[in-house]
Order: structure tokens, then C-alpha cells, then sequence
């Protein structure tokens, strides 16, 4: 069997029971469980300080859990062969490092690390994104040197490619470009994509997977189509509620209690699932969504 192409059941990624508190501060994450399967592009949504930078260096094995587990490619993340190793791209949030080098030597630099380097792709888009390959990286705009970190990232080919909020700095060009070049590993490789962002009109170009983390667990992961057509609202009495989601073979995934007795659930409704006549059960776009559920 190849090593680049592990069978789909096995995960790229695979956190069980993971928990992470830094010292002298609340827990971050609780118990966190989460697969990333070849072939999936994952947009991970969260608030402002809701852990997803954690999340992400814990995938990694750049943080060391409070308890749990992170497997990559089968494998403790922290003990990874170089081999495993080899298969994984990372673009960090900020990075200062090899400030002083040109774009053009940090690119050589990598390359020497990496049995395998993609150098037509490189070429192509060091062009495209109009980078300057010989000015120190630290007089690069922001824009330009969060591509250069993605072009780096992208350059070995990873099987498993994370990227922490990397369309921050890009213009609305930058980003669609980006995110075409993203799809693209995907349906080319079979690789696993991951991405933290804010933006929401980002995930709403492609059909990605979305997933919500919120206090410290991965609330939610679907396609985005699928949760806008089986995510609903609905409001009623606790009672009128609580049979319909019995009824409906659903489970709440968040109750907010209105006056008098009544309740707004939100709740996912499986596949095919035919409501009754009658039943209000409201859809929600993104923003909702992400409002309700992070
Ligand atoms: P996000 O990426 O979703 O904004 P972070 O993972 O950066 O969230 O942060 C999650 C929480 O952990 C925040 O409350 C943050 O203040 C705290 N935190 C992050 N890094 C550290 C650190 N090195 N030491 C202590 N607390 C940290």
C-alpha cells in the first residue's frame, strides 16, 4: 500500500477525549473528539478565544494535552516519524521567523527537508501571487508573506494540510484564488484540508464540511448544505417540543427558554426526515448558525 494514500477509514486526524488547560488558566478544550477523513476540506468556526489556535496545535502535537488523544496518520501526534511528518503542511496565524531571509531562500531552506517538492507548483504560484522572491520576507506586505506561508505549506504535497486563519490578511481576490487552490488539493490528492476562519462568505463558496467549536468541544460537524437544510428552529411549549423531537428521531442541540413555558430548540433533523403538517420549524443561514451555535 502506499503511504500516501491511506485507505479511506483511516483518519487523517483522530482526537479522542482531548483536554487542554494552560496553566493557571480555565480549560480551553473538554473532552474533544474529532475525525478528519481524506478528501474533506473543514472550515473549523469559533469565537474569539474559543480554542481553535489550541485545537489546531494540539492536532499537531505542538501542545501537549491535559488528557486524550491525537493520532495522525495512525500515529501519537507527538512522536510522529519523520516520514508521517512529511505528510503534514502547517501555516501558523503569524509566524516572524526567517525574517531576514528572501523569499527564494526560505523556499530552498524547506525544500531540503522534504523528499518530495512540488517546484512547478512553487513556480506557479510565486508568479501568480506576484510575491518578490529576492526582498527580505520582513519587508513583504502582510498579504503577500501569508501567501508565501501557504505556497510553503502547500509545496511538499501534505496529505494533511492545517492552516490557522489564513485568509485573514488576504484581499477578496487573494482569498478566492486561494481557496480554488485549496479545493484543488482536494479533489487532486485526496488530501485533508483544515482551516480556522471568521469569515462565513468564505465557507459559503465551496461546499465545505463546517465545524463549530464551542466551549471546548466540536459542537457540530456536517457539510454546509446539509446543515442549512436539516438545521431548524423550532418553538412550542417543553412538552409540545420534547415530542416532536422524539417523534422526529432528533436531538436538541440547543434549547433557549422563552416565557411561559415554551422553548426555541434548535435541532438537526436526520436525513429524509418528514415533519408533520402544521410543525413551524424554521431554517437558519450561516450567520445564525454560527450565532447560535459557537
Ligand atoms: P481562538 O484561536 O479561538 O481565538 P485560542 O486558542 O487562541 O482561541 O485561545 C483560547 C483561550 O486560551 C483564550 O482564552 C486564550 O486567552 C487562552 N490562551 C491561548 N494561548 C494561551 C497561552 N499560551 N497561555 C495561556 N492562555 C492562553
Amino acid at each position: 500500500m502506499s503511504p500516501h494514500f491511506p485507505p479511506a477509514s483511516t483518519p487523517s486526524a483522530d482526537i479522542r477525549g482531548l483536554s487542554l488547560r494552560y496553566p493557571q488558566g480555565p480549560a480551553v478544550l473538554e473532552g474533544l473528539d474529532w475525525q478528519l477523513l481524506p478528501g474533506q476540506v473543514v472550515g473549523l468556526l469559533g469565537r474569539n478565544g474559543a480554542g481553535k489556535t489550541t485545537l489546531l496545535e494540539a492536532l499537531l502535537g505542538l501542545r501537549e494535552p491535559s488528557s486524550g488523544e491525537v493520532q495522525l496518520f495512525g500515529q501519537p501526534a507527538q512522536v510522529l516519524d519523520d516520514a508521517t511528518r512529511a505528510r503534514i503542511g502547517y501555516v501558523p496565524q503569524h509566524s516572524d521567523l526567517f525574517e531576514s531571509f528572501s523569499a527564494a531562500q526560505l523556499l530552498a531552506y524547506f525544500r531540503s527537508f522534504y523528499p518530495r517538492w512540488n517546484e512547478a507548483k512553487v513556480e506557479g504560484l510565486m508568479s501568480r501571487w506576484d510575491i518578490d522572491r529576492d526582498k527580505p520576507i520582513r519587508k513583504l506586505s502582510g498579504g503577500q508573506k501569508q501567501r508565501l506561508s501557504i505556497i510553503r505549506a502547500l509545496a511538499h504535497e501534505p496529505d494533511l494540510l492545517v492552516l490557522d486563519e489564513p485568509v485573514a490578511s488576504l484581499d477578496p481576490a487573494g482569498r478566492r484564488d486561494f481557496l480554488r487552490e485549496l479545493v484543488g488539493e482536494v479533489l487532486d490528492r485526496g488530501a485533508t484540508v483544515v482551516f480556522s476562519t471568521h469569515i462565513l462568505s468564505d465557507l459559503e463558496r465551496v461546499a465545505f464540511n463546517i465545524a463549530f467549536l464551542s466551549q471546548g468541544r466540536i459542537a457540530l460537524q456536517a457539510p454546509l448544505d446539509e446543515l442549512l437544510e436539516q438545521v431548524r428552529a423550532f418553538t412550542g411549549s417543553v412538552t409540545e417540543v420534547a415530542a416532536l423531537m422524539a417523534r422526529l428521531g432528533a436531538q436538541p442541540l440547543k434549547r433557549i427558554p422563552l416565557e411561559a413555558g415554551r422553548e426555541r430548540v434548535l435541532a438537526r433533523l436526520p436525513a429524509h426526515a418528514e415533519l408533520p403538517a402544521g410543525v413551524a420549524a424554521d431554517r437558519l443561514n450561516l450567520d445564525d448558525l454560527f450565532t447560535e451555535l459557537t
